[in-house]
C-alpha cells in the first residue's frame, strides 16, 4: 500500500505532530490544502499506526507545565479533557524510613538522624521531611495534571475529526523498510504465527506500507527505533544506559479524603534511597500515584511492584490512601538518556520525535510536553517541505526539522539537564546534589561520571545481600522459590526485615490481582513473543536472573528449564526486561541478552 506520511506509535510526539500537521492539510472550503503524490487531487495521505489495542492504553506522565500542549490548544483547560487539572500545590518529600529495611548509605544514615533529632526544628511530619524550598526547575507553576490515556484519547477524536489522517490501533509495526539507507515505509507485524512467528493457522503476512516520509515515534523501548539503532549506529558517544521502569496506580481516594484536585506530592528516601515517587490529585477523589525504579539502584531483586505497595504504607502517605480503591494500573520504561541519548534524528525517509529521540528531561521530570514539541516541530518542517514539493532526504529534515529542534526550549533545556543525573553512578547523595548543581548553575557545572551500561551494574543476589542474609540463607531461598516457580524477590525482601503487605483486597492487592483488576492485560492469539532470550545459553549460566524479579507483569517467570519462561498474556509491555537483564548482548554490548520486539496486546485501560 502507498500513502505520503507513516507514523509509527501514537504517543504524546506523535499526536503533536498529527494535531499540528492535520489542520492545515485541507483548506476552509475542504478543497487540498496541499496535494497527496500517491492519490493525485486528494491531501496527503497520512497514516498512524499504534501498537496498543486502542488510543490511549499506554502509560504515561501526569503533570507538566504544557507549554508545547497550550501553544496546540491555546483552550486547553477549559476543553473539559476527563481527569484534567490545574496544578495547585507542590510538595517535594524526603521520606524516611520507618522499618530501617532500605539500603541506606553512612551518609544517609546520619542525615536521617540529624532530621529525626531536629524535628522540633523542621517540617518533619508522618516520617517526611517537607523541603522547605525547593528550586523553580522542579515546579510546575501554571501546569496540568492530566490522565494521559484521556488526553490522547481526546486528542485522537480531534485529530482523526479532521478527516485528514487516520490512527490504526492493535496494529503493531514490526520493521522499518529500508532500501539504500533510506527509509521507504513499513512493514506491520506477521498474524497467524506460532510462537516463534512461524506461519500457522490463518497466516496473514504484515502489510509493507510505502511512504516519502516514516515518522518514528515509538517512545524509549520502540522496535522500529531499536532498529535504526542498530541499522545507523548512535552519534559519537551517544548511549541509551540510563533507563527507569515508572509504575503507577490510578486511585480512587478515600470519602472523607482531604487533598485538593491539583496537588503534587514528589518524594525521594524511601522505600529505597534510589526510589522516586510521586503523587497527583485529579478531579473527583481519584489520584495518580507511582514509583519511579532506576537502573543506577544497583538491586539485583528489584521489583517495582513490592516496592510500589511499601512505599503507599509510607506512613505520611498511608493516611491519605487507607481506604483507597484501585482503579487501573500500569508500568512503562522511561528512557532516561535524554541528550545522551539522541539517536541521529533524520535520515532519507525518516524523521524521529519524542523520547526514542532523546527528549525527556531528567532534572525537571518531564517527558510529556517535550515529546509533543518535538511532534510540532517536524509537522511545521513537513508543511513547508510538502507546500514547496521538496522531498524528505536528510539534508532537507536537518534544515527545517533539526534546526527548528535545536533552536527550541526543548534543546535549550535538554542541555542543561544532559549531565544531570551523572551523580547518581556514584550514589543517592553524590546524585542529588549534582542535579542541585546542574540545575542551579544552568548546567555549567555537575558531579559523577559518564554511566555505564545497565548490565555491569547489576551484582550477584549474595553479594548485594552481603551482610543481610547469608549465601546458605539465599540458597535455601531460591530452592523454595525454584520450587514454587515463582521469583526470588519476595522471599528476599521478607529476609531483609520488609514487612509482610497487609492485603486489603481493594488497594493492597496481589501482583495477579492487579493484572486483572486494574491493567486488565489482554494478548490476542496468533502472534509471536515479543520477548526473546537471545542466547539461551547466557540464562542457563546466569547468576542474576533480574528479568524475573523485574517483570512489572509477573510475564517472565522461572519456568522449567534454565531459561526463564515468558507468558505473553501477562505482559504489560513496559519494555522493563530490555535493559533488566544481567548480561551483555556478544553482538552489541550496548544491549542485553533479552530481545524486546513489536509486539500486540498489553493494558486495556485509559485512565493511566
Ligand atoms: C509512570 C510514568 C510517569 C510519568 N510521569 C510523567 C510526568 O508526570 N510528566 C511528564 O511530562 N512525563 C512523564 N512521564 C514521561 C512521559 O510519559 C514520556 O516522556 C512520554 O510519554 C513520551 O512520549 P512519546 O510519544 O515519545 O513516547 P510514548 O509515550 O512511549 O509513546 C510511544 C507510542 O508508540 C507505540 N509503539 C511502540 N512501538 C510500536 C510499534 N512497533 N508499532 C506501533 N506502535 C508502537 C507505543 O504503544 C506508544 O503508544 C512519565 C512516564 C511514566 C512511565
Ligand atoms: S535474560 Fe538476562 S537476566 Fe534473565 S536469565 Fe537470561 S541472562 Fe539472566
Ligand atoms: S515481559 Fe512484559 S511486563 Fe515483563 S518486563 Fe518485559 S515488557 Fe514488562
Amino acid at each position: 500500500m502507498d500513502a505520503d506520511i507513516v507514523c509509527v506509535g501514537f504517543g504524546p510526539a506523535t499526536a503533536g505532530f498529527l494535531a499540528t500537521l492535520s489542520k492545515q492539510l485541507v483548506n476552509a472550503d475542504g478543497t487540498p490544502a496541499v496535494e497527496s503524490a500517491v492519490m493525485p487531487g486528494m491531501p496527503p495521505q497520512v497514516l498512524c499506526y499504534e501498537r496498543a489495542d486502542d488510543i490511549g492504553f499506554g502509560v504515561s506522565g501526569v503533570v507538566t507545565r504544557a507549554r508545547a500542549l497550550k501553544a496546540s490548544f491555546p483552550e486547553i483547560k477549559t476543553a473539559g479533557i476527563p481527569m484534567a487539572a490545574p496544578v495547585g500545590e507542590e510538595k517535594v518529600l524526603y521520606l524516611l524510613d520507618p522499618h530501617g529495611a532500605s539500603r541506606r548509605s553512612a551518609a544517609l544514615k546520619i542525615a536521617d538522624a540529624l532530621i529525626r533529632a531536629m524535628k522540633f526544628a523542621l517540617p518533619v511530619e508522618n516520617h517526611a521531611l517537607n523541603l522547605p524550598w525547593t528550586p523553580a526547575f522542579l515546579h510546575k507553576h501554571d501546569g496540568l495534571i492530566l490522565s494521559m490515556g484521556q488526553f490522547m484519547q481526546w486528542v485522537g477524536a480531534q485529530v482523526q475529526s479532521t478527516g485528514t489522517v487516520q490512527i490504526w490501533p492493535g496494529t503493531p509495526v514490526s520493521q522499518a523498510l529500508v532500501e539504500d539507507k533510506k527509509i521507504v515505509g513499513v512493514r506491520l507485524l506477521d498474524q497467524g504465527v506460532d510462537k516463534k512467528g512461524n506461519p500457522s493457522d490463518g497466516f496473514t503476512p504484515g502489510m509493507d506500507i510505502h511512504a516519502a516520509l516514516t515518522v518514528i515515534g515509538d517512545g524509549p523501548v520502540g522496535a522500529i527505533g531499536q532498529q535504526l539503532d542498530a541499522q545507523f549506529g548512535m552519534p559519537e558517544g551517544h548511549h541509551t544506559r540510563d533507563w527507569a521502569v515508572g509504575m503507577k496506580f490510578v486511585v480512587d481516594l478515600p470519602a472523607d479524603t482531604t487533598l485538593k484536585p491539583g496537588t503534587v506530592l514528589h518524594t525521594f528516601g524511601y522505600p529505597e534511597p534510589e526510589i522516586f515517587g510521586f503523587l497527583y490529585v485529579h478531579p473527583d477523589r481519584v489520584a495518580s500515584l507511582g514509583i519511579f525504579v532506576p537502573s543506577w539502584f544497583d538491586s539485583p531483586a528489584r521489583t517495582a511492584y513490592r516496592y510500589l505497595q511499601h512505599w503507599m504504607l509510607h506512613p505520611y502517605l498511608w493516611r491519605h490512601l487507607k481506604g483507597g480503591k484501585l482503579r487501573s494500573w500500569g508500568a512503562k520504561t522511561l528512557g532516561e538518556s535524554g541528550q545522551h541519548g539522541e539517536p541521529h534524528l533524520t535520515g532519507d525517509g525518516y524523521a524521529r520525535i519524542g523520547e526514542g529521540s532523546g527528549t525527556t528531561n531528567v532534572l525537571t521530570g518531564s517527558g510529556v510536553d517535550e515529546a509533543w514539541a518535538t511532534g510540532t516541530q517536524l509537522a511545521e518542517a513537513v508543511l513547508e517541505l510538502l507546500k514547496a514539493k521538496k522531498s524528505f532526504t536528510k539534508e532537507i529534515l536537518e534544515e527545517t526539522y533539526v534546526k527548528r529542534r535545536r533552536a527550541s526550549w526543548v534543546e535549550a533545556e535538554g542541555r542543561v539537564a544532559e549531565k544531570s543525573r551523572d551523580g547518581f553512578q556514584k550514589g543517592v547523595a553524590t546524585g542529588m546534589i549534582g542535579m542541585a548543581l546542574a540545575g542551579l548553575t544552568n548546567g555549567k557545572f555537575s558531579l559523577g561520571s559518564a554511566p555505564v551500561q545497565p548490565w555491569k551494574r547489576i551484582p550477584t543476589v549474595e553479594d548485594y545481600f552481603a551482610g543481610k542474609i547469608s549465601r546458605a540463607e539465599i540458597a535455601k531461598l531460591r530452592d523454595e522459590c525454584k520450587a514454587k516457580n515463582v521469583p526470588l524477590h519476595g522471599a528476599l525482601m521478607d529476609k531483609a526485615g520488609w514487612p509482610a503487605i497487609p492485603f486489603d483486597g481493594q488497594l493492597l492487592v496481589s501482583h495477579q490481582d492487579a493484572l486483572l483488576m486494574g491493567g486488565k492485560v489482554q494478548a490476542p492469539g496468533g502472534y509471536a513473543d515479543h520477548v526473546v532470550f537471545q542466547h539461551p545459553e547466557l540464562c542457563e549460566k546466569c547468576g542474576a536472573r533480574i528479568c524475573i524479579e523485574a517483570c512489572s507483569g509477573q510475564a517472565i517467570y522461572p519456568g522449567e528449564t534454565g531459561v526463564p519462561a515468558f507468558d505473553r498474556e501477562k505482559c504489560v509491555h513496559c519494555g522493563a526486561c530490555l535493559w533488566n537483564c544481567s548480561q551483555a548482548n556478544p553482538e552489541n554490548p550496548e544491549r542485553m541478552n533479552i530481545a524486546f520486539r513489536a509486539g500486540t496486546g498489553g493494558l486495556h485501560s485509559a485512565e493511566n
